[in-house]
């Protein structure tokens, strides 16, 4: 196990873990400031391929932390780099928002809604869903049965003010219903995000921890990356779930407070 003073990369969850909804803990400035004095890198890790990362920098903007496009590390970014190792060159039917699509043109893929020239089908967490594309995905799935189908995250829900709405996975799951096909999915708690922050920082996998506030998708994508992981108990975690969870973090921390006192000593 990495001692945590050996660590330079740092990879964050955001919600749970450095803020809750849009309060920011009052300890997260503090941390990221010290995080870089002590010549480390810290990078922001989410699933959510909703939302474009000059939509996130306007959000931590908003809560007073300084941020720039190289700080984050998202589903949508993932997905075209896993789309650029295996399927380079290829054309793609997206079932997403504008903002995925424009992050997956900037990779160098075109994407179609002609038919039959899609290659590859790629399902996000969709906020502009119509029935006309679960009606062309199904339609792709039941047609050509080998077609290469990949989703940018798993999550089944997305947390909402007043509950949650269905995300990614759960679109994938009516999708299964139509066709016995389940994609391969890209985001936490894959090893794709945090392979992708290290391939893109330049650190090694002794050099770098996944800190989050959810077992099952940041501190198991750290776990599948090999890399350091911290729990946090500030976000959906309680030590009943940890206790009875076969996947056991390096860390746990009550807060990521208690990091910023060990970098700080
Ligand atoms: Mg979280």
């Amino acid at each position: 196990m990495n001692k945590i003073k050996d660590i330079k990369l740092f990879l964050f969850d955001m919600d749970g873990t450095l803020y809750l909804g849009d309060r920011l803990y009052d300890f997260t400035i503090e941390l990221l400031d010290t995080i870089k004095k002590t010549g480390g890198r810290y990078m922001f890790m989410t699933n959510n391929s909703s939302r474009s990362v000059a939509d996130y920098i306007k959000k931590l903007d908003r809560l007073g932390i300084k941020s720039d496009y190289e700080d984050f590390i998202t589903s949508s970014q993932a997905t075209g780099y896993y789309l650029n190792k295996h399927y380079k060159g290829k054309t793609l039917y997206v079932c997403g928002t504008e903002s995925l699509k424009e992050e997956l043109r900037r990779g160098g893929f075109e994407i179609t809604e002609d038919l039959d020239k899609v290659d590859l089908i790629v399902m996000g967490f969709d906020t502009e869903l119509t029935f006309k594309k679960l009606h062309d995905v199904s339609y792709l799935l039941l047609t050509r049965k080998d077609i290469p189908y990949i989703a940018t995250n798993p999550d089944y829900v997305c947390p909402t003010e007043f509950g949650s709405v269905p995300d990614c996975g759960s679109v994938c799951d009516m999708l299964y219903n139509v066709s016995g096909r389940r994609p391969i999915f890209i985001g936490k708690p894959s090893k794709l995000m945090p392979e992708l922050a290290m391939e893109k920082a330049g650190y090694t996998r002794e050099q770098t921890a996944v800190i989050g506030d959810r077992i099952y998708t940041d501190i198991k994508s750290g776990l599948n990356a090999g890399v350091a992981t911290i729990l946090v108990m500030s976000g959906e975690t309680t030590y009943e779930i940890l206790e009875a969870s076969e996947d056991k973090p390096d860390y746990v921390m009550g807060s990521a407070k208690e990091l910023l006192e060990i970098l700080k000593n």
